[in-house]
């Protein structure tokens, strides 16, 4: 029996389940909102361009308008100053796209603490009980925000004082950038980095470390509530954006369950 057989037939008889990680991408799908005097990325959009009428009698299609980050998306190395040189988001290998992830809940410590911040010693406690992170991987960090994800103001949570939202320690980002084997880090939020990020040392620790290590970020992510800490294998497609610092992709994980 071939591998592909085993697949098709695991899927169809449910063995496999397919999860959609995904956000869906409306005008509405929060985005970042970076303070002045910095650049923001725009909303998605669609641009009818015919709809079965006199520009297109019997056909229906859009332009669409969007930022690499927009929605559920890659960051791609070069898309922070440390990963400059490094490749774009059409050069990520095809084994980091299809790859192994592991979920670290810290939904529990986030609804009381919306700044919270992992550290490394909470990622040596998940290992302590769940194994190695995977080589070649992904670490997928849950922390409850998805249930956010439909409203832009509770999504990033901003206040007097700036963005409120869970993220990485400086100290955590360096090690899984310099000495975890992970292939990238996929979070719940607008982005791998926590709302307070800019105030940290050095400021946004996870884009700075993980990407400057040439690995990869995954943000917008939504129902990790639905795996298993361990065992799913993720399915990432970003578009082959040539250049690009990264993509909006379709987030899939496939699942083993008991039938
Ligand atoms: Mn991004």
């Amino acid at each position: 029996m071939s591998v592909i057989a085993d697949i098709v037939s695991a899927i169809r008889g449910s063995q496999l389940e397919i999860i959609d990680l995904t956000a869906p991408l409306t005008d509405s799908t929060p985005v970042l909102r970076l303070p002045e005097p910095f650049a923001n990325t725009i909303n998605f959009q669609l641009e009818e361009i015919s709809r079965y009428d006199e520009r297109g009698p019997r056909w229906y299609w859009n332009n669409i308008h969007t930022g690499e980050h927009t929605g559920t998306h890659v960051d791609a190395p070069n898309h922070w100053a440390s990963g400059r040189d490094g490749i774009d988001v059409s050069q990520i290998p095809l084994r980091s796209l299809i790859a192994p992830a592991v979920v670290l809940d810290a939904s529990d410590r986030v609804s009381d603490n919306a700044d919270f911040l992992l550290e490394i010693e909470d990622v040596v406690a998940w290992q302590s009980e769940h194994g190695p992170l995977p080589d070649g991987g992904w670490l997928l960090f849950r922390t409850g925000w998805d249930a956010r994800s439909a409203d832009q103001a509770e999504f990033l949570n901003v206040d007097d004082t700036g963005s409120h939202t869970p993220g990485v320690s400086p100290e955590c980002a360096r090690w899984l950038a310099q000495e975890s084997p992970i292939a990238g880090l996929g979070v719940e939020t607008v982005g791998t980095d926590a709302g307070r990020a800019p105030e940290l040392d050095p400021p946004f620790p996870c884009h700075e470390r993980i990407l400057g290590a040439g690995k990869l970020g995954l943000t917008q992510l939504r129902n990790l509530a639905e795996l298993p800490v361990t065992g799913a294998l993720l399915v990432v497609s970003p578009l082959p954006i040539v250049g690009g610092s990264g993509s909006p992709a379709r987030v899939l994980a496939l699942v083993e369950r008991a039938v």
